[in-house]
């Protein structure tokens, strides 16, 4: 049964989903990956001089890996995926103050909240970070995550550019990875195909795409979404978690 949002703040439940590539994209099928210049290339690594154990736990404290890209490239099938295969890694579930879409469920894609209980939330400091996209509220509980990592579980944000910005100043070890599409007109097929948002919000969800692409180099690391299985290997490449597989460089 879903929780809460109250009872995700307070630890939540099990839960969640790549540099510079810049010009041309793959063709259809293959994997594109790039460390973004002017950032420090980013394996997985252990936390650098963090290394301490809490619960008693006998796994080091883990790194946050964050997920974005513009609406519409595939980050929640990315996501979904992960969840059905790779249940060792955890997914945030964020709070939102969008209704949900057919098939969503409250406390598996989001916690579904109404204006005042975010509000609430976000003033109290119950949020690692939050932001607003194409008219609603989003953010992330905090709590949960810093409980996850601390027991050195493999843990994943899949959140907007804005929120990414925020976990970057707050965790700065957090590995950042943007999702990208294979071309433009790529992503507005996927976008207006998924048909779940009438013409006037695809609309703002494109102009937010135009600067989220443009912030692409803010990331650690890119992955172009040819193929969902190969993003979703190396994501857990990235992650140190087993079934990855290193992409090529
Ligand atoms: P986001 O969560 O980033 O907004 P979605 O995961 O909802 O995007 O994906 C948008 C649409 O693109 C969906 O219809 C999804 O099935 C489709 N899609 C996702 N990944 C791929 C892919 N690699 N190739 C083709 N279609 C894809
Ligand atoms: P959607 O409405 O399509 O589910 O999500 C819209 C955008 O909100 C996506 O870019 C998604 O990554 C982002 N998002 C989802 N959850 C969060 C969150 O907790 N914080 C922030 N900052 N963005 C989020």
């Amino acid at each position: 049964m879903a929780a809460t949002a109250d009872e995700a703040l307070l630890g939540g439940r099990g839960g969640l989903s790549t540099a510079a590539v810049s010009g041309a994209r793959p063709p259809d099928g293959s994997i594109s990956l790039a460390v973004n210049a002017g950032r420090s290339p980013s394996p997985p690594q252990p936390l650098r001089g963090d290394t301490r154990m809490e619960w008693g736990a006998q796994r080091p404290r883990r790194r946050l890996t964050v997920l974005s890209g513009p609406s519409g490239v595939g980050k929640s099938t990315v996501v979904a995926e992960i969840r059905r295969a790779h249940p060792q890694v955890w997914l945030s579930v964020s709070v939102t103050t969008r209704a949900p879409r057919p098939g969503e469920t409250d406390g598996v894609e989001y916690f579904f909240v109404e204006d005042a209980e975010f509000d609430r939330l976000a003033a109290g400091g119950d949020l690692l970070e939050w932001a607003e996209f194409a008219g609603n509220r989003y953010g992330t509980p905090r709590r949960p995550v810093q409980e996850r990592l601390a027991a050195g579980v493999p843990t994943l944000l899949e959140i907007d550019l804005q929120g990414a910005r925020q976990v970057r100043a707050a965790m700065t070890d957090a590995l950042l990875v943007f999702l990208a599409p294979p071309s433009w007109d790529e992503l507005v097929r996927r976008l207006s195909g998924r048909g779940t948002e009438p013409p006037e919000v695809i609309e703002r969800r494109l102009a937010a795409a135009r600067v989220e692409l443009a912030a692409e180099k803010e990331f650690d690391i890119t992955l172009v979404n040819t193929s969902v299985r190969n993003v979703c290997r190396e994501l857990l490449a990235l992650m140190s978690v087993a079934g990855g597989t290193a992409p090529e460089r």
